[in-house]
């Protein structure tokens, strides 16, 4: 089964992002919405299905990488809260 390692890459590096960000509202619609726009920002990164290899190569991220991910979480975020649809 294919998986897109971005979106488990999200998830990590977004519960950082909000561990020192308070979001206007994290309701279901705009952490999906949220989730979705970065998503849509970032080249996925197919992988076969191996949480062995995904759960080692987390942990070996780059630095300027986990940027990149940041900073599109952050603009995705700017965007919902300008315009939330809950
Ligand atoms: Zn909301």
């Amino acid at each position: 089964m294919l998986q897109n390692y971005m979106e488990i890459l999200l998830e990590d590096v977004l519960k950082d992002v909000l561990k020192k960000y308070d979001l206007n509202c994290s309701c279901e619609r705009c952490m999906e919405d949220i989730r979705a726009i970065t998503l849509n920002n970032l080249k996925p990164i197919y992988v076969a299905s191996d949480k062995g290899i995904v759960y080692t190569k987390l942990n070996d991220l780059s630095v300027q990488f986990k940027a990149d991910i940041i900073c599109q979480i952050m603009a995705a975020i700017k965007k919902v809260e300008e315009k939330p649809r809950h």
